[in-house]
């Protein structure tokens, strides 16, 4: 095993980020916040066609947290979450020690599903408490039900967090995921669509939301001239560097948008004549998704972990979907809502090297594995 790894997800730089990292050491403003923040924070609303208010942060997760903060998420309060999602999307609700409602996926979007959600709203209603919010996800990138999803929400007044971390770039019909719920969170991670490291942004409609996040990622400071506080404040604010490379990141984003959804060719090209494999993609033309991962399913739990085997013998990451918080231990404790949806995609689902750094070297090493597994069986 002599060639170099292939990576599930990285992503590339756009040789940028040196120039303004750079530029922060001789600003000297090294600490969270900054001229570099306010700037990253412009060209991410520029992004959304100015119509959101971005507040960045340390990570995509404390972002969901000052979210819930900001919906006055208590303890005991009931929140509804995806169940297939990464346990970052459900953690924040334990933060403010709420309870956590898990809800199965549907077959199209493998994300939250509408009958179940409104199934588990009436039951929780019923049972005496109205959840406070709903986390919804745009799981590998693909939109939820919108529509549905939303009226479902409006009708019982419940607000949705969108959980757009791996969806930068995503949109339904023609509107950009992260700018439906009441609020929005991305996810600057090394893994994800742009990266800052460790970072996350806030969406939200309103300034006085963003000015309160604010508030609450550096420390609840009450105007005062000494440190005066009445409330608990937590430390979530991006730094100034982290700041920088997100400036040299976002020149590329829609080259790594690009990247990532040739990458989605390249596998349908590749699984066009493998009948026992589903690619994942887009149900219809409201759905774009920026195919963060590319994800298939295979007819067994024992054929997907052959293939991630055959894969890691040729030293290349994949790996299965994730395992739904409802069957984590930390979580299945609490209340679920669904059959067996997420449970099966989590058994028979594998995600498939999709960096926007993948080479024509990279997949032809990928496509070798992938033919020759295949031809075996
Ligand atoms: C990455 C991710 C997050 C958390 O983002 P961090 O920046 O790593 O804290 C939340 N939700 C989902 C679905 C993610 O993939």
């Amino acid at each position: 095993m002599n060639s170099k790894r292939i990576f599930l997800s990285l992503s590339q730089q756009s040789g940028y980020e040196q120039e303004y990292i750079q530029r922060a050491l001789k600003s000297n403003w090294i600490t969270s916040g900054g001229p570099n923040v306010d700037e990253f924070e412009n060209k991410l609303r520029n992004y959304f066609d100015n119509e959101n208010f971005i507040t960045a942060s340390n990570s995509g997760t404390s972002a969901i947290h000052l979210a819930l903060i900001l919906l006055d998420v208590k303890a005991d309060d009931e929140v509804i979450c995806q169940s297939m999602t990464f346990s970052a999307s459900a953690n924040p609700i334990l933060y403010q020690n709420a309870c956590p409602i898990f809800v199965d996926s549907e077959v199209e979007t493998w994300n939250i599903c509408p009958e179940y959600l409104e199934t588990a709203i009436k039951d929780r209603i019923k049972k005496g408490k109205k959840p406070k919010a709903i986390i919804a996800v745009h799981l590998y990138g693909m939109p939820y039900r919108i529509d549905e999803v939303h009226s479902i929400a409006d009708k019982y007044g419940i607000p949705i967090i969108e959980d757009s971390a791996e969806a930068l770039g995503s949109s339904y019909k023609g509107k950009k995921c992260g700018s439906f719920g009441t609020f929005g969170i991305l996810s600057f991670n090394g893994n994800k669509i742009i990266t800052t490291s460790s970072g996350g942004a806030l969406i939200s409609s309103s300034k006085s939301f963003k000015e309160k996040a604010i508030f609450y990622a550096t420390q609840s400071k009450d105007s005062a001239v000494h440190y005066q506080h009445s409330e608990v404040g937590y430390n979530y604010r991006m730094s100034n560097i982290c700041a920088a490379i997100g400036l040299g990141q976002i020149k590329n984003l829609e080259d790594n948008i690009r990247f990532r959804r040739d990458n989605h060719l390249f596998y349908r090209e590749t699984f066009k004549n493998i009948k026992k494999v589903q690619l994942f993609n887009n149900p219809s033309d409201d759905f774009f998704s920026n195919y963060w991962l590319n994800t298939i399913l295979l007819e067994t739990e024992e054929e997907r972990e052959s293939l991630r085997l055959a894969f890691e013998e040729a030293n290349i990451e994949s790996r299965p979907l994730w395992k739904p918080m409802h069957l984590q231990p930390l979580f299945e404790k609490y209340p679920y809502y669904g059959g067996k949806i997420a449970e099966k995609l989590f058994q028979k689902g594998l995600c498939l090297p999709s960096g926007s750094n993948l080479t024509d070297k990279d997949k032809n090493r990928i496509k070798e594995v992938i033919i020759n597994f295949f031809r075996g069986i």
